[in-house]
């Protein structure tokens, strides 16, 4: 726009067009200084109009809901962004095409967004999260676009098929499990309830690695989903913020003031170069931004190595620097304590507060006071526990703010949520690697611990132990900083993420400083998932069903779950019944075809679908699963040995079924790779046997992702969240098959609870040692010995037997439960899960007769009771 005018006609003397964006005053200077005539121009060529993004009210259509806009727009993608023609677009281009053209509504979308909330000028939030398991995009675009029948009908034009363009997409897998499905349910719903939020995180090259199951081994190969360029990545290559590690720590003078100034210098160099992902809300315009940084040599050459003619050297120093954001870290509930780990997320929090401060002094210079009035900052887990730190850093030797005063506003701005009450998941630095890769960090670490210390003392006069025990500092060797209570102490709320994870932290991990803080500073905030993508575009059938039957032909339960609650009359009405029966079938055709395509199993759409995918983990208790499995199996062949027929089976003992498995076990996770291990060698024996027939199958999915989420929780009849009492925060998975209709047969644990409330007991099969006993039953185990339950020890025998291939294999498994105290407590709970399925099949009912009135119906209310989960 600065060709339009000239300095002199600028209405305000500095206003300069920068690429960081304009204050809202300019906004408005600007809007008045652009003559009439050129605005014109603008606005005839401008994406504003003709594409229209959301603007429902725009009297012209926009390319959402103009077929002809979109085709014009595709074409035009092929011939000049993809320099291919009618003739030699193949599917991968007709998706690279298709997601071009939606983004180019979405980016106006997205314009207006952050023009609005500047202008607006209000509170802003931003999630840091070092995981972002985001998925596919387009097919959550024309979702939430409200675009997807036209683009059917377009792409239908032009001969192509919307599915096989959809499945075009890799997924974006910048997460392990939970943790980062969360933060991308969270963006969704940012933009969907248009709050004013951003997520920052990382733009990592490789995502969770790919899992290949070869000869019933996890074998991890690379996932490099940026093969092809991401139409979703919008590279802001003008925005680059340098980053400093290591160096040294000097103090200055201040002539004047006789003061003395921390001064942080030399060290390395690396700069972070903004990528932005839109995030479009659905039935709103609101676009919010996902911003992911790379890391990027700096282009200062360092011209001493270079005369000492160690150009090469120079130049491998260079580009080390972008291996920071090169790979994701492949561990769930679990730290690995890399040096390149503690550097990503020093690289990601500097960059992001550097951006946000940014933002907050074009508007409001340094009037430091109003900063916690407009910033928010939620910590997604520890990971992001330095920002604490940088910001106290900034403001303290950059901004020269009094240490108290730049206190009291670090602690406004930040609010912590745990994820773990398990050690070996909670996240400690030794102080050796922090001062070396951070000297200026580690001091202040110092001094937050030191003045914190001081008020605990002062609070509690006479007990000396609880200074070590709630001290930053763990004097260990080597002496450790403890990130959760860097981010606690920092931090004014701290959140678990259920009612029951919420407590535990509060009587466990986190006891002391409920007596330092008082038990105000600890809530609960339990997650949910975001029903767009779980129901609407993982099950579209049973979607459109529950708009028909609430009368809600735009869906707007979607946003407002606690109109499911208008389907529960609907249990007395076998119609409707029949009609919610045969979509799950429906969805367990579609499973049992990418079942058949994945492994080559070919498993019956008509038995019972028994699903448990998520990470592998033992505190998960897959081998409680599998060895429930093998005991089933046993017992099967034992049946038929003593002359019962597959039909008596089938009316007396088990109902056939499919026990489903996937996820991915941490590539140095032993264990959890033993228990894959075992599951598909089960596999192979009980898959064989043609003497059970359909009796039993067992399946393991390679690969578990959210597009093959997507496919596999709409198609569960029962779905295991068994995880030991007190283990497992939250879950989530739990709440998509929950409101896919999917029963669930879990432990008293996590969200278990919560769900348990609203659709209450008699509709989900809960079983299990509770949280409470836990303590003592490993206390038990290991000072009087694990008792194996006579069921289990079948298992085990089994197993020794080899039975399922090289008993050794599995020696390390079977001897963790039988010797080395039985931490995950299987044998306490094993006769009670065989119990739990007893009662299930009773109610599925063994010759199906119960089946629509017991099984469908306590499906339907799943769904009906689900509103809680508002998301
Ligand atoms: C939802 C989801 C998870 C989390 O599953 P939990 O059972 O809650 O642990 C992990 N991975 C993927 C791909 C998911 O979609």
């Amino acid at each position: 726009m600065g060709d339009y005018l000239t300095p002199a006609e600028l209405p305000h003397p500095k206003l300069k067009r920068t690429n960081t964006g304009f204050t809202p005053n300019q906004i408005i200077a600007l809007d008045a200084a652009i003559p009439e005539a050129a605005k014109k121009t603008w606005n005839k060529y401008s994406l504003l109009k003709p594409l229209g993004g959301r603007n429902h009210n725009e009297e012209e259509p926009g390319v959402f809901n103009a077929e002809e806009k979109f085709e014009e727009y595709f074409v035009r993608h092929v011939e000049t962004t993809l320099a291919r023609n009618m003739y030699n677009c193949d599917t991968l281009a007709a998706y690279q095409a298709t997601s071009n053209t939606i983004r180019d509504g979405l980016l106006v979308d997205w314009a207006n967004t952050q023009q609005k909330q500047t202008i607006h000028d209000g509170k802003r939030v931003y999630y840091l999260s070092l995981e972002f398991l985001m998925g596919r995009a387009l097919d959550n675009a024309l979702i939430n676009l409200n675009a997807r029948n036209n683009t059917t009908t377009s792409l239908e034009h032009l001969g192509f098929n919307l599915e096989d363009v959809l499945d075009q997409e890799p997924d974006a897998a910048l997460g392990n499990g939970g943790l980062g499905r969360l933060a991308a349910c969270f963006v969704d719903s940012l933009s969907s309830r248009n709050y004013s939020g951003w997520g920052y995180g990382l733009n990592y090259q490789y995502g969770i690695f790919k899992q290949k199951i070869i000869d019933g081994y996890q074998v991890e190969t690379p996932d490099y989903w940026l093969k092809y360029s991401n139409p979703w990545e919008i590279d802001r290559n003008e925005i680059q913020i340098p980053v400093d590690f290591y160096g040294y720590v000097y103090e200055n003078y201040d002539t004047n003031t006789g003061e003395a100034k921390k001064v942080w210098a030399g060290g390395e160099r690396v700069l972070a170069v903004a990528a932005d992902f839109p995030i479009p809300g659905y039935n709103t315009s609101t676009t919010n931004n996902l911003r992911l940084w790379n890391a990027r040599p700096t282009t200062e050459f360092d011209f001493g190595k270079f005369n000492a003619g160690d150009y090469q050297q120079s130049v491998a120093a260079q580009q080390r620097a972008e291996s920071i954001t090169s790979v994701l870290y492949p561990n769930d509930n679990f730290e690995s304590g890399k040096e390149l780990r503690l550097k990503q997320q020093y690289f990601w929090v500097a960059a992001s507060l550097h951006d946000i401060i940014r933002r907050f002094k074009k508007t409001h210079k340094s009037n430091w006071d109003k900063f916690a009035d407009q910033v928010a900052i939620q910590l997604n887990d520890t990971h992001p526990t330095l920002a604490i730190v940088e910001l106290q850093r900034v403001f303290v030797d950059v901004e020269g703010l009094d240490w108290d005063k730049a206190w009291s506003i670090v602690r406004k701005v930040f609010a912590y949520t745990n994820h773990t009450v398990m050690t070996e998941a909670l996240e400690k630095w030794p102080v050796t690697v922090l001062s070396r890769l951070l000297p200026r960090h580690m001091e202040i670490i110092y001094d937050i611990n030191f003045f914190f210390l001081k008020d605990v003392e002062r609070k509690f006069p006479h007990e000396r132990d609880i200074l070590s025990r709630v001290s930053v500092i763990e004097e260990s060797e080597p002496k450790q900083v403890r990130m959760a209570y860097l981010a606690i102490i920092g931090s004014h709320k701290v959140n678990g993420v259920a009612e029951l994870h919420s407590e535990l932290i509060k009587t466990t991990i986190f006891k002391d400083f409920v007596r330092v803080f008082g038990p105000d500073k600890f809530t609960n905030v339990t997650n949910g998932i975001t029903p767009r993508r779980w129901l609407r575009q993982a099950n579209p059938k049973l979607a459109a069903l529950i708009a028909e039957a609430l009368n809600d032909p735009n869906y707007e339960y979607l946003t407002n779950l606690g109109m499911l609650k208008k389907l529960e009359p609907l249990v007395d009405d076998d119609t409707f019944l029949k009609k919610w029966d045969a979509i799950k079938f429906d969805n367990k055709r579609r499973l049992a075809g990418l079942i058949k395509s994945e492994t080559g199993i070919e498993v019956d759409p008509s038995v019972m679908f028994d699903v448990q995918v998520k990470r592998i983990h033992e505190y998960k208790r897959q081998q409680l699963n599998i060895f429930a499995v093998i005991y089933r199996y046993l017992h099967i062949k034992k049946l038929i040995r003593e002359g019962k027929s597959v039909d008596d089976i089938k009316k007396n003992y088990y109902i056939p079924k499919c026990s489903i498995f996937g996820g991915k076990a941490a590539p140095g996770y032993y264990m959890a790779k033993t228990i894959i291990h075992l599951i598909n060698e089960v596999a192979s024996v009980v898959n064989h046997d043609t003497e059970i027939e359909n009796l039993l199958k067992v399946v393991f999915i390679p690969d578990y992702n959210v597009s093959k989420a997507e496919v596999i929780t709409p198609a569960s009849d029962l779905s295991n969240h068994i995880s030991t009492a007190g283990t497992e925060a939250s879950g989530t998975s739990n709440m998509k098959f929950a409101l896919n209709g999917g029963l669930i047969i879990g432990t008293v644990d996590g969200a278990n609870v919560e769900i348990t409330r609203e659709i209450g007991e008699e509709n989900i099969f809960l079983f299990g040692n509770l949280a409470e006993s836990v303590d003592e039953l490993r206390h038990k185990h290991v000072y009087e010995g694990v008792k194996v339950p006579e069921s289990l020890q079948e298992v085990f025998s089994a197993i020794e037997s080899g039975l399922f291939g090289n008993a050794d294999e599995f020696k390390s498994l079977v001897e963790s439960i039988k010797y080395h105290g039985d931490y995950y407590l299987v044998t306490d709970d094993f006769d009670l899960f065989l119990e739990a399925h007893r009662k299930l099949e009773k109610v599925y009912g063994h010759d199906g007769s119960g089946h629509l009135h017991n099984w469908v119906k306590k499906s339907l209310l799943n769904v009906a009771q689900y509103g809680l989960f508002q998301f």
